[in-house]
């Protein structure tokens, strides 16, 4: 479809704030060729009727595990190969465009080998339908790590859910590897984490040298970095090597927020996660310890996160999904506004401030003349009541429309 026109109720500009009534989108080529209340449309252009409904840039969850379902962990790590990982993963991509998620990244993965690359290339290609995927292969994780499998007999030698790197010139060579084969993006477990045995999510697993050489390479070669993060220690070490997000930052300490204002470095923060994990029945058979480690992370988390609200700290979305079902990607919404953003703070991370983190602000991220056309419609004035994020009435991305209103 080469040029279509949406008419909705209203439009958010996410950048000022402000909502435009009664407004017209065009569309050519897959890009916003106009937007506002008096916008003509050429005659003999399809136009979509989306009524009463909102009208927001398409949404971005930074923090999506495509390749995890909320089900025992050591089935989905050893009992599926790269091929299967990588078809679960694609009907999971598609339930987060159909929830209004146009651009997702997958943080690392549980798979060996580069399935997720795969998957992005398919759906650039337009062999697949799916939301815009960018993708950190792997986790980067030290021997005895989060990433590492720890409560497996020794002389099983079992792999992890992570690939095991140590050492500065080991960090380098796998970060080269990773992008060797495609990575945007490389990720690495810098501190213990909450859903691993034998690890403690306060420790920093890695020593600042192999942080610091991790940081390097991926920046020589044109890349971003983040971290899996939630000591205070090891939010710093990701902090100080010039990281460009950190997940999680549960345990982050006032002097490192005061350092990530500063340096412009993200969170993201992984809220809605930690309240899944203490809910009972969630299907993932965690043992007792597993669910207090979980509710004591919840506790601070939540605690800390004001405190990065407060500060500035730039904030970009990201759930965790996969550890919680596909498709409620909206689930860390309402979490970010009771912690102190306003509904619009929170739209924001996901739009506007994700596309600055993943250096596209220049294409996604907000409604105007020339952006791509990732567009959404929601049910009801997101800026008043954010839980209007959830029902989502209309997808296009690219100009494409993936869900209508009369669906
Ligand atoms: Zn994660």
């Amino acid at each position: 479809m080469d040029s279509l026109a949406i008419k909705a109720g209203r439009a958010l500009d996410v950048r000022s704030g402000k909502m435009m009534e009664d407004v017209t989108i065009l569309v050519e080529q897959g890009r916003i060729a106009g937007i506002g209340p008096g916008v003509g449309i050429p005659k003999g252009t399809p136009v979509v009727d989306a009524g009463g409904l909102t009208l927001i840039p398409g949404l971005h969850d930074n923090h999506c595990h495509l390749m995890l379902e909320p089900r025992n962990f050591d089935e989905l790590i050893y009992k599926r190969a790269s091929a299967a990982m990588a078809l679960d993963a694609w009907i999971n991509a598609s339930k987060a465009l159909q929830s209004g998620f146009t651009t997702v990244r997958d943080p690392g993965d549980c798979d060996r080998e580069y399935g997720l690359v795969d998957l992005r290339k398919a759906i650039d290609q337009g062999k697949l339908p799916g939301p815009r995927v960018i993708v950190a292969p792997h986790f980067l994780s030290p021997t005895g790590g989060h990433g590492d499998a720890n409560d497996f007999a020794h002389d099983l030698r079992m792999a992890g859910i992570g690939r095991i790197v140590d050492g500065p010139d080991g960090m380098r060579k796998a970060v080269r590897e990773e992008i060797k084969y495609g990575a945007e993006w490389i990720k690495v477990f810098v501190s213990g984490g909450v859903l691993s045995k034998g690890d403690n999510p306060a420790h920093s697993t890695y020593t600042i040298e192999e942080v610091r050489a991790a940081a390097e390479e991926a920046h020589r070669l044109g890349r971003k970095i983040t971290a899996h993060a939630h000591g205070a220690q090891a939010i710093r070490y990701c902090v100080e090597a010039g990281f460009d997000g950190v997940e999680h930052c549960t345990m982050v300490d006032d002097d490192t927020i005061g350092l990530m204002k500063r340096s412009g470095t993200f969170c993201v923060p992984t809220l809605y996660v930690l309240d899944f994990l203490v809910k009972e029945d969630n299907g993932l058979d965690l043992t007792p310890d597993l669910v207090e480690k979980a509710r004591v992370m919840r506790n601070v988390q939540r605690e800390r996160f004001r405190k990065v609200v407060e500060a500035g700290v730039p904030v970009a979305y990201g759930t965790d999904i996969g550890v919680f079902p596909h498709g409620e990607n909206w689930r860390d919404f309402s979490v970010m506004v009771e912690c102190g953003m306003t509904p619009l703070e929170a739209i924001r991370t996901a739009t506007l401030n994700s596309a600055r983190m993943n250096g596209i602000d220049h294409e996604v991220g907000t409604l105007e003349m020339g952006r791509k056309a990732d567009i959404i419609g929601v049910d009801g004035n997101p800026v008043d009541d954010v839980s209007s994020l959830r029902r989502v009435r209309l997808v296009m991305r690219d100009g494409r429309i993936f869900k209508t209103p009369a669906e």
